[in-house]
């Protein structure tokens, strides 16, 4: 078996481990990153077919002054290698409890009016107050007080307020349909409220052209061109534990050593399957089988022979579609509601080489529940609810569909995480997104065996999903870098 020794191996190239292993590379260490997938990304991959290049299903960034992504560019010396793109245009669509389609008037960048929002909304003069009063609370909520809220829901945090329904639908819906993928009880009020505000003030929508996959390869090329290897269709099986110390990684290629491992992999495949309880003490194991995961995202990719939305991604949410822990529970023993949210994207709106000439490709997303095991049956249920939300909204998409495909939490699994326990791997954004396990709740990226890391949205980031991740990769590189200085300085 081939025998390589590095500064650091880096399992995993998605959104945590290669912006990570591109820093760490580009800050001196010897760097092998590798990926058991032919693609960079993970969730967030590009896929091609059929002259059709996308994002792997639906996945809009947030927020978009400031990135995370382009601070990350920006230390690589590599912001013209791709090209990030906020079109600033959307379709929010309110479907009113008489069933009309209301499409939130376009408004011009920076024109925040709320009393457009109020009329599109229905909410009565008498409310309006009220609910302004709720908006610029949390539009100027200063840090210190969003960190009061570190263990409060956010649906506890809404009900100090008498926010009118469509007004509480259309805020939860973007947060806990898109944003966090959790239901609202279960949502850090923390969180929700930073988030927001960064949407409000720093603008959200953004894509790459290409896919987000494109960025992933930059940041793969950023390892290779400051001297790293990166090694994709590798699978990891095993990370090597000598004496409570990393001291390598068995893949299917041959075995390579490093006194440091960060996994991308997930914390629950990582401690789980990868490293083996053994090696750690009972109560890290209970807490990493504690965590749960987000929900799962699962879709429909519309191949059309025509042109037929003009906007580059968009929501369809009614006054029923917010998802609380009961109601989600009852989905998932078969009483699935009519009404949930309705995601869409449409690559060729924001990316001219997305679609061939006159063709488009529109995806949806929807909430499902994580599991990869989900039954025909079950994945149809709630197949047939997005799509007659999305259907209601866009007759015309029927009349010009060439061919469709489904994604679902089984196909995330596959092209990303390992399933180490029942119901979990297919979700959409990964573990420690609920109350109790994000924010300052975040599990640590340094696990209790020496020289391990976890990189990735498990652990340490702050944020929303792809810039979440980012986040934890520059603090990883930040603490991983800072241990092998000290050891190095201790030899
Ligand atoms: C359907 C869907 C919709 C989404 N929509 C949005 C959105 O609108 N906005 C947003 O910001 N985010 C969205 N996300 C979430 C976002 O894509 C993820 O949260 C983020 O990309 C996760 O990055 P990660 O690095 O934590 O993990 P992953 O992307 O899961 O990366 C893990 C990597 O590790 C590799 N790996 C795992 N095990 C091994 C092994 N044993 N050996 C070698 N390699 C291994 C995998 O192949 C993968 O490349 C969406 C996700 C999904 C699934």
């Amino acid at each position: 078996m081939a025998k390589a020794n590095y500064d650091v191996i880096v399992v995993g190239a998605g959104f945590g481990g290669a912006p990570c292993a591109a820093l760490l590379a580009k800050r001196g260490l010897h760097v092998l990153l590798l990926d058991k997938n032919a693609r960079p990304g993970g969730k967030a991959m590009t896929l091609t077919k059929a002259g059709h290049t996308y994002t792997a299903w639906v996945v809009v960034s947030a927020p978009m002054i400031d990135n995370q992504f382009e601070k990350v560019l920006k230390e690589l010396g590599m912001e013209d290698r791709v090209k990030l793109v906020a079109p600033g245009i959307q379709d929010t669509i309110y479907r009113t409890p008489s069933g009309a389609i209301k499409k939130l008037p376009r408004m011009e960048a920076g024109n925040m009016d709320p009393n457009i929002i109020f009329d599109w909304l229905d909410i009565e003069e008498a409310d309006r107050e009220e609910a302004l009063k709720f908006l610029t609370d949390l539009t100027l909520m200063p840090p210190s007080d969003i960190d009061g809220l570190n263990d409060t829901s956010f649906e506890d945090f809404v009900r100090r307020y008498k926010v009118p329904r469509p007004l509480y639908a259309m805020l939860v819906s973007m947060m806990c349909d898109l944003m966090f993928m959790v239901p609202v009880d279960s949502l850090s009020a923390a969180e929700g409220v930073k988030s927001l505000q960064e949407i409000f003030l720093r603008s959200g929508g953004l894509f790459c052209r290409g896919g987000f996959g494109a960025l992933a390869q930059v940041f793969c090329d950023g390892v290779r061109e400051n001297g790293g290897k990166v090694s994709m269709r590798t699978r990891a099986e095993k990370i090597l534990v000598e004496q409570g110390r990393v001291t390598g990684v068995v893949t299917d290629k041959g075995v390579f050593e490093a006194p440091l491992v960060i996994s991308n992999a997930g914390i629950q495949p990582t401690v789980l399957k990868l490293v083996g309880e053994e090696h750690f003490d009972r109560s890290y194991v209970n807490y990493v089988k504690d965590m749960v995961p987000s929900v799962g995202m699962m879709g429909t990719r519309y191949f059309l022979n025509k042109k037929v939305i003009d906007v580059p991604y968009g929501v369809i949410f009614s006054d029923e579609s917010p998802w609380n822990m009961e109601r989600y529970q009852k989905a998932r023993e078969g009483e699935l509601p009519s009404q949930g949210v309705v995601f869409f994207e449409v690559p060729a709106n924001y990316d001219p080489d997305a679609a061939p000439e006159g063709k488009q490709m529109v995806m949806t997303g929807y909430w499902c529940p994580p599991d990869p095991k989900m039954t025909d049956k079950e994945k149809k249920a709630w197949r047939d609810m997005g799509e007659k939300i999305m259907l209601a909204a866009y007759p015309d998409l029927a009349r010009h569909i060439e061919y469709k495909e489904s994604y679902t939490p089984a196909h995330v699994c596959r092209l990303t995480r390992d399933q180490v326990l029942p119901g979990q791997g297919g979700e959409c954004i990964g573990l420690g997104q609920v109350l109790g396990q994000c924010a300052r709740s975040k599990p640590s990226i340094q696990a209790p065996v020496r020289g391990l890391f976890c990189v990735g949205c498990d652990a340490g980031g702050y944020g929303v999903g792809t810039q979440q991740a980012v986040d934890s990769a520059m603090k990883t590189a930040d603490a991983v870098l800072r241990y092998h200085r000290l050891h190095q300085a201790a030899r």
